[in-house]
């Protein structure tokens, strides 16, 4: 990476407060996330997909609790090493940082998502993440 990118802390820095792992946007699951997750938990992917997952239309997404937490919430994330992909970008989701809107909408629920940054630098960070197939580095 060039030395004048920017690193992804400049504009996100979690603070580790559970709440996005709260409510009901749904954290979808993809087929490695499932094989990873099913492994790491020890059970199957069909189990996995019975046990913890609900259908959204034909996608699975992670059950919530009663509190609206995750299922795999527990003061923090019980299943952090192989969670999903989704937890694992978030907040840097191409639906997010399509339009700046989105991103200062997204910190009114996420407090470590920066909002004093120009829309300059968000877009020049989104050129970057495109550069790079939406992979974050640190
Ligand atoms: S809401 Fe934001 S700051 Fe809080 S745990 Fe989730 S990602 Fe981290
Ligand atoms: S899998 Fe972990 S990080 Fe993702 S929503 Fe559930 S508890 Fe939060």
């Amino acid at each position: 990476m060039s030395s004048d990118s920017i690193n992804s802390e400049a504009l996100f820095k979690c603070r580790r407060c559970g709440a996005c792992c709260k409510g009901y946007g749904g954290t979808y699951v993809t087929d490695r996330d499932i094989r990873l997750i099913s492994r790491y938990i020890g059970s199957t992917s069909q189990i996995f997909v019975d046990q913890y997952c609900k259908l959204s239309g034909n996608k699975p997404m992670l059950t919530q609790r009663k509190d609206s937490y995750c299922i795999f919430w527990n003061d923090l994330c019980t299943i952090h090493p192989v969670k999903p992909l989704m937890c694992r970008k978030w907040p840097f989701l191409e639906s997010i940082l399509a339009d700046a809107n989105n991103w200062l909408i997204m910190a009114d629920s996420c407090p470590g998502i920066k909002t004093d940054i120009s829309t300059d630098t968000l877009k020049k960070f989104v050129k970057q993440m495109i550069l790079h197939n939406w992979n974050v580095e640190p």
